[in-house]
């Protein structure tokens, strides 16, 4: 009974995750930026300036031209009741311990950059605001994993490191979901789709296909695991038309979609998703092709965006993926040996 009226609460509460009105109640809410008075100069010192300005150093060429890079910023909130989580997510740094959106940060040519902000909203959101190239993650939803992840590490008898993994890995999943969103509308990508699904396969895509040297893709395909968590443990089955008619999908199918690219990106290495019941084997039949598909299009899509510098032959991008595989593989047997 307590764990179905937890499972209400968290259902009610998240009710506008990833919803453009929480950026309107956020907007509200922001001071105006403080405005910096200079006296202008007097023109003879002006023209002494213009002179003395050096000229920058020459632009690089094409082939070196870096990709645009991201800002990040800890606005402190309003309410006293919320510093706990800005002191939190300034100690940790949170919006750099994102693998996938570290690696993206200079990657692709975009028109502006995106800003990744935490702040108070007044509600219990994260989302990308288009007007700004913001993407907004509110300490309001930052308070909601903790205490989720808290939850979950209490009755599986987990500890503070799981529960700062429950935290990652569904920041990780939400916060790309929203880079996804950002990168559509950036780079104006075609979604025939429904874009919030669109972008959740953008956001696993990532996960499964940026591999890198401390994570192997079993410890990858478990943080999605814990993100695909989020899905189900905010769905409690109890719909009416207007969630039906929401742009998302209900939470049990996000958990689902999850679940079968997650096994479809490696059924052998995957059975116990099947086996476990997390993906119904009706479902996996087709979760090879549906996940190879996918991760296919999105590269397709994104792949003409890739800064010049960081642009790889076929060969480069083969040997690069061998060397983090044998360093992964390092770390394997010195994790063993100890
Ligand atoms: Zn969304």
């Amino acid at each position: 009974m307590l764990q179905k009226i937890i499972i209400g609460i968290l259902a009610a509460a998240v009710i506008s995750v990833c919803s453009i009105w929480g950026y309107t109640v956020w907007q509200r809410t922001q001071a105006p930026p403080p405005v910096a008075v200079a006296a202008s100069p007097k023109p003879a010192e002006a023209a002494k300036a213009d002179t003395a300005i050096a000229p920058v150093a020459a632009p690089l060429p094409f082939e070196q031209a870096d990709g645009t890079h991201f800002t990040y910023n800890y606005l402190p909130p309003r309410d006293p009741d919320l510093l706990a989580m800005y002191d939190m997510a300034r100690k940790i740094d949170v919006l750099r311990q994102l693998p996938e959106i570290d690696q993206l940060d200079g990657w692709l040519m975009l028109p502006r950059p995106i800003n990744y902000v935490a702040a108070q909203c007044d509600t219990v959101n994260i989302f990308y605001a288009r007007d700004k190239g913001d993407i907004v993650l509110c300490y309001e939803m930052l308070e909601l994993l903790v205490r989720q992840g808290l939850t979950i590490a209490q009755a599986n008898g987990g500890s503070a490191r799981d529960q700062l993994d429950y935290l990652l890995a569904n920041l990780r999943f939400l916060l790309l979901h929203e880079t996804g969103h950002a990168l559509v509308d950036l780079l104006d990508l075609p979604a025939t789709g429904r874009e919030e699904d669109a972008v959740d396969q953008l956001a696993t895509t990532l996960m499964l296909s940026f591999v890198s040297t401390d994570e192997s893709r079993g410890d990858i395909a478990r943080k999605l695991q814990l993100a695909s968590n989020f899905f189900l443990i905010t769905d409690d089955g109890q719909h009416d038309m207007a969630r039906y008619a929401d742009e998302h999908s209900v939470g049990a199918q996000r958990f689902f979609n999850l679940q079968c690219m997650v096994y479809g990106s490696d059924p052998d290495k995957y059975p116990s998703i099947v086996a476990s019941g997390r993906l119904p084997a009706a479902r996996a039949q087709r979760c090879a092709e549906e996940s190879r598909r996918i991760t296919r299009n999105w590269m397709r899509l994104i792949g003409p965006h890739i800064a010049p510098r960081h642009r790889l032959s076929a060969q480069e991008e083969q040997a690069r993926i061998e060397e983090i595989e044998r360093k992964q593989a390092q770390n394997r047997n010195a994790a063993d040996a100890r």
